[in-house]
């Protein structure tokens, strides 16, 4: 019976320990398959970090290979270097010499190093080869210690390229350095960084380096090509010579004759790095006015303007052949691909806004303006002054009809100073004028006729307000107080030349005439300091040439630049040269503004800017017949159809001006209120009306009034890679599941739809890994 009992219970414990490790076996199994599904994952993450690293390795090859060997394109190394090897333009650009026995013997020898250096006589013409160029080894070991070259600043007529870094040199004139003995060319910039060999080594003469991939420096093509003429294809086409040298395409318009040499101002610039530019071929539709013959050459360049208003700008360009046609294309593509992988986007200095809706009446006759608040400009008018403001669409008439070429703001003693009416007379107006109440003066400086430029301040800081005209050579300071008579002349000087430009610098007039600037102290009572010292002979060229004073700024505490018509010079106080890099116009400026940081120069084609410190030509924007309004050039006319007021918001001007939503109706009037000096600019009723009734009728329009919005200002300006970024930084946290289904019916902004996409795959990948 115990016998029995043991063996039961000896059952019973077997039966037990078998329940054991069966449990013992299904969590082992269990965790099996757990850790299965987890190795799963763990490949799975694996080869995409294998893939990952793959691309990397493949992208840094890439990067590598470009960065050592220049350009790395399919067909594109070849068809720059075949060019350059090539070139029909090399032999035929000269340049001129400033003094002249030197212009005579440059023009009869060619750019080759050598008949330039078998010229001299001086017993060492035996060491130039006249049998085949040496390789550059057997240069370095056989020629004697080398000569440096013989370099001093020259005026080139024609595009010119530098030898050292192939890039174009931009400028009027005193573009860079020749050698006086060789063919060597190059930038001020460029001077340390060239190899002296003098004469410069045959193979170094022809080669071409073709561009810098990495900061995008250099030529990559250049020839002549034809562009449709101002009135339109229609017309015909007109023969320019083009470049694409530092991610730009330069323009230069070819005269028309024997002369087929262009000249050294740019017709226009369009940048390779802008958002918008694109270069493609054209369809027959596209062309309607060009011969059939002509369509396969002809290519098209989109550029945009800046402002989403305003349609993108394309060009038309006819090559010599359609050979031709496809270099200039695949050039202008793989340069532009090469920007893009290298991030060499372009800064943007100046956002182009619209300020104000184009159909205002009176924009059109605009010729001067003054920022007032962040809501009113102050327009200066063919028909007087006007104050718009920009939020309410209110117009208020300031002054009565007299042409206002310009507005000078003394808000100290609040007062309005006024160039206008036909004899240019200066006039102080109350401020209150600006909100319409009628004026209780007008007071017009009689002294002041023909005045041709006026700027305002104060005679010391914290001091009275002042006020300084030129007419002619006469420099008139008064004092201004908005009590009557509100004027008091307190000295006058005469300049040595017609004054061309007046502004306060470093607490000083500044003063600019023909080939000149001068600082004055505004008291009158210290000598004038020219800030073109005849100590300083190597500002001595200004002497001999006229060149008008456009503008002038200060660069730092102890700089200032001087703008003439042909270039920009750095001078200190004292007016002796502080930086041998002078600054260059692409083309022949037709007005300059600056600020602390930034200077714009209008040209014929549109705006450039360039650094003040370090001289970089920052932007370029092709807005042809734009001009400055105000002094700081933060408001401009864009001569266009219909006439554009446009704003340039910079770093230092943010917020100084809200740019009001434009509903482009052009059905706006300017409608009389009570006040005789007060309009609303606005869809009078009768017309909204008829307005409605028309748009409900047709269902296409009426689907555009209730869809998006149509101002795409901010969007078009932050770029497509810009938008990218911000999608991507955004955190990706797993959301509940509730709460992503409640979501789902609302609409969401973009932001929020695309975090919550991203999240959910991330829940569905480890879902399916689990249940495997
Ligand atoms: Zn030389
Ligand atoms: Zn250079």
């Amino acid at each position: 019976m115990s016998a029995r009992l043991e063996l039961q219970s000896a059952l019973e414990a077997e039966i037990r320990a078998k329940q054991i490790v069966q449990e013992e076996l299904r969590r082992v199994k269990a965790a099996n398959i757990n850790l299965e599904s987890k190795i799963k994952d763990l490949e799975e993450s694996i080869r995409e970090m294998e893939e990952h690293v793959d691309t990397l390795k493949k992208e840094m090859e890439e990067s590598r290979s470009r960065s050592d060997k220049g350009l790395k394109l399919p067909d594109f190394q070849d068809s720059i270097f075949d060019y350059f090897n090539t070139s029909p333009l090399a032999p035929d650009l000269t340049f001129r010499h400033t003094d002249v026995d030197a212009t005579q013997q440059k023009s009869e020898t060619t750019p080759s190093s050598h008949s330039t250096s078998s010229k001299h006589e001086d017993g060492k013409v035996a060491m130039v080869p006249a049998t085949p160029p040496p390789t550059s080894q057997s240069t370095s070991l056989t020629s004697p210690k080398p000569r440096a070259h013989q370099l001093s600043i020259k005026m080139f007529s024609s595009p010119t390229q530098c030898t050292h870094c192939t890039s174009l040199m931009v400028g009027l004139t005193r573009q860079g350095y020749a050698c006086e003995v060789c063919s060597f060319i190059c930038h001020v910039s460029c001077k340390d960084h060239a190899p002296c060999v003098c004469p410069i080594p045959p193979e170094q003469a022809k080669r071409p380096q073709g561009i810098d991939v990495q900061r995008g420096i250099g030529t990559a093509y250049k020839g002549y090509v034809r562009i449709p003429k101002p009135s339109g294809v229609k017309k015909g086409w007109q023969r320019v010579f083009a470049m694409i040298s530092d991610c730009k395409l330069f323009l230069y318009d070819v005269p028309e004759g024997k002369s087929t040499q262009p000249g050294v101002a740019a017709s226009l610039v369009l940048d390779l790095r802008d958002e918008a530019f694109s270069v493609s071929s054209v369809l027959v539709s596209d062309v309607i006015h060009a011969t059939t013959k002509d369509v396969p050459c002809i290519f098209k360049i989109t550029s945009s303007q800046l402002i989403s208003a305003l349609s993108p700008v394309s060009l038309l360009v006819l090559a010599e052949s359609e050979a031709e046609k496809r270099k200039w294309v695949r050039i202008l593509e793989g340069l532009q691909s090469i920007l893009t992988k290298n991030l060499l986007k372009s800064r943007q200095v100046h956002v182009l806004h619209e300020a104000y809706d184009a159909s205002l009446p009176i924009i059109k006759s605009t010729l001067s303006a003054a920022i007032l608040d962040r809501e009113r400009i102050a327009l200066g008018t063919e028909d007087g002054l006007f104050v718009v403001e920009v939020t309410r669409d209110v117009i208020v008439r300031a002054s009565d009809s007299k042409k206002t070429c310009q507005i000078d703001l003394i808000p100290k003693e609040k007062v309005i100073a006024l160039l206008c009416g036909r004899n240019r007379h200066v006039h102080l107006i109350p401020w209150e004028a600006l909100e319409g109440a009628e004026s209780t003066f007008d007071v017009k400086m009689t002294e002041t006729k023909g005045c041709q430029a006026l700027t305002t301040g104060l005679l010391r800081p914290g001091g009275p307000a002042c006020l300084i005209a030129a007419v002619k050579r006469q420099v008139q300071c008064y004092e201004i107080t908005r009590s009557k008579p509100n004027y008091k002349k307190l000295w006058e000087v005469q300049a040595p030349g017609t004054v061309q430009w007046l502004g306060i610098v470093r607490e000083r007039l500044c003063l600019g005439y023909p080939s000149g600037f001068a600082l004055l102290a505004l008291q009158g009572e210290t000598s004038p300091v020219s800030l073109v010292s005849p100590g300083d002979p190597s500002l001595a060229f200004l002497a001999q040439q006229t060149l008008s004073a456009l503008h002038a700024v200060e660069v730092g505490s102890t700089e200032l630049l001087l703008c003439f018509s042909q270039l920009g010079i750095y001078v200190d106080l004292q007016g002796k040269r502080s930086r041998t890099q002078e600054l260059m116009w692409p083309s022949t400026p037709v007005a300059i503004s600056s600020n602390a940081s930034h200077l714009t120069v209008y040209s014929e084609y549109g705006i450039d800017v360039f650094d003040i410190h370090t001289t970089d030509w920052v932007q370029t924007t092709s807005l042809c017949k734009i001009r400055p309004l105000n002094v700081e050039g933060t408001l401009n006319l864009l001569s266009s159809e219909p006439s554009r007021l446009i704003y340039f918001s910079n770093s230092s001007s943010e917020g100084e001006l809200t740019i009001p939503d434009k509903t482009d109706h052009s059905r706006k009037l300017m409608v009389r209120t009570r006040s005789k000096r007060k309009f609303l600019f606005k869809v009078p009723e009768e017309e909204r009306l008829q307005q409605r009734r028309e748009m409900l009728r047709d269902p296409e329009l009426r689907s555009k009034m209730i869809s998006n919005p149509t101002n795409f200002n901010h969007v078009a300006h932050m770029g497509p890679g810009d938008g990218m970024q911000v999608l991507m930084d955004l955190p990706l946290s797993v959301m509940p599941s509730s709460q992503d289904d409640s979501g789902k019916d609302r609409p969401r902004p973009l932001s929020s739809i695309s975090r919550q996409q991203r999240s959910k795959t991330h829940i569905t990948r480890t879902a399916s890994g689990t249940c495997l």
